[in-house]
């Protein structure tokens, strides 16, 4: 899958044994977002982690859990001005 932030690379998808769950962990090799997902559906997946300082929204958003659909829809909101437009997304 594409990266859901920066939409510039595919992520690095590795299934990680939990106690209680196997979960999907894809991570970005160029932007180091780190999405989880926990149903291995390839439906909602959470951001545990980003590298991308000047990113300001996706720190807030960290440890969301959104569809793939809505990540790709805020990414290509991602400039500061055009995501403070966007009252409509839910605030952390
Ligand atoms: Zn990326």
């Amino acid at each position: 899958m594409i990266c859901l932030q920066c939409g510039k690379q595919a992520m690095q998808e590795t299934d990680v044994k939990g106690l209680f769950h196997t979960r999907r962990e894809l991570v970005c090799g160029r932007c180091g977002s780190v999405f989880v997902d926990h149903e291995g559906r390839g439906e909602h997946f959470e951001l545990t982690d980003t590298r991308n300082p000047t990113a300001e929204h996706w720190q807030s958003y960290r440890h969301q859990t959104l569809s793939a659909a809505e990540w790709r829809h805020f990414a290509e909101a991602a400039s500061p001005t055009q995501f403070r437009a966007r009252a409509t997304w839910p605030r952390p």
